[in-house]
């Protein structure tokens, strides 16, 4: 390895372990303890990271010679994230621990003329001017897209008719920083990754939201497949006789679970002429929104009941096939629904169902994290981390 790429190593595994001594990390990475003690003397002269004491004095008491733990230093540059999607644009710049020390969500008007690059340089350049401190230890952006980047052509892919002039070139070239784009799930499974240490180094992230996707990090790394699409769960096939999806198959995941489908059905019920509770939490079928049909089934909605009782035994089957499948040490579910105890313990059970015959129990490898809405933004000021800062370090 040359020196740069041991650098990059030792700083990732610190950021992964910390406090850690010298003598762990040698032995962990393969690196010699001569290079790990050179290089960490010159992290500390840069002011990259800190010596915290011995591991005695941070309670561990077992015999031999004290060894020195490590830490980053937290606040020694700043990164930020931006992530849009149709209805917010949000922004948030953190510390190298993923601490927040700015964010703000603004809620995008519906006017789909309306530039997002345009907007996104007019809103990054004018929070940074009000930030000159912080714009001076800024090592990058990352944007969280909802869409693909095709890593061998350099281009991101997001649908043109929602994101008119979307261009993540033209946001490298106009902001006076570096900027990476990356898939807005696969930037959640790296904040994951980076500002979580009890995550493990394999797992798998699924997001659902306006769509869902399930990106992986595999060995610490996040997996790519041949092509951009790896991870589109959301059109893997539940019930071949099911309702025609966008994508041109019938009955894919997505048509029974997505915030986009659940809406589509829940205003349809508003207009038809069933009783139904909705009409009585918003004026109009428009109005509804995801918190509406959680509120329906905790009311007992009985039709409401059934789309989200549907929704979560596919929803139960596709997380149990991936836990076969792919056997990740842990799955981690994002999704504002499962906010509502009722939905989250009811899908719970439907996994475990599945799992039946597996012997390790799923609650230690299904994990359904608090909704974060800025989970996304998050996630890319950790890639953006990954990419300015520990790879090139
Ligand atoms: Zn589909």
């Amino acid at each position: 390895m040359t020196t740069q790429e041991n650098r990059s190593t030792i700083l990732e595994y610190i950021f992964r372990h910390a406090p850690v001594a010298r003598s762990t990390i040698a032995k962990k990475t393969q690196i010699t303890p001569a290079t790990v003690t050179s290089i960490s003397s010159n992290f500390i002269q840069e002011g990259i990271i800190r010596e915290l004491g011995s591991d005695e004095t941070l309670g561990d008491s077992s015999p031999g010679r004290k060894k020195i733990l490590l830490d980053i230093v937290p606040d020694h540059v700043y990164s930020m994230g931006v992530e849009f999607t149709l209805r917010h644009v949000r922004f948030l710049i953190c510390n190298l621990r993923g601490k927040p020390v700015f964010e703000t969500s603004i809620l995008r008007k519906a006017e789909p003329k309306e530039n997002i690059t345009e907007f996104l340089i007019h809103k990054i350049t004018e929070i940074l001017d009000s930030l000159p401190e912080i714009s001076n230890s800024l090592i990058g952006i990352g944007v969280a897209v909802p869409g693909h980047i095709d890593h061998k052509q350099d281009k991101v892919i997001v649908n043109s008719s929602t994101f008119p002039g979307f261009s993540g070139k033209e946001l490298k070239k106009r902001l006076p920083f570096p900027v990476i784009c990356e898939n807005n799930v696969r930037c959640m499974a790296f904040g994951r990754y980076l500002f979580d240490k009890s995550s493990p180094e394999t797992f798998a992230f699924f997001h659902i939201g306006l769509g869902m996707f399930c990106a992986m990090m595999k060995d610490s790394r996040l997996f790519q497949g041949t092509n951009y699409y790896a991870g589109e769960i959301g059109h893997t096939i539940v019930n071949p006789e099911g309702k025609k999806c966008e994508c041109g198959k019938r009955g894919c995941l997505q048509t029974y679970c997505s915030e986009t489908w659940l809406l589509k059905y829940c205003r349809l019920l508003y207009n038809s002429n069933a009783a139904t509770v909705l009409t009585s939490l918003k004026p109009s079928a428009e109005e509804l929104t995801l918190e509406d049909i959680s509120k329906a089934f905790s009311l007992g909605d009985p039709q409401v009941g059934s789309y989200i009782s549907t929704a979560l035994k596919y929803l139960g089957v596709t997380i149990s096939n991936l836990a076969i499948i792919m056997n990740p040490d842990k799955i981690y579910l994002h999704c504002p629904l499962f906010s509502n105890k009722e939905i989250s313990e009811e899908l719970m059970d439907y996994i475990k169902q599945q799992l039946l015959f597996v012997d390790d129990p799923t609650d230690q490898t299904v994990n359904i994290l608090p909704y974060n809405p800025l989970e996304g933004a998050a996630g890319a000021a950790a890639y953006a981390i990954k990419q300015f800062y520990i790879s090139v370090i």
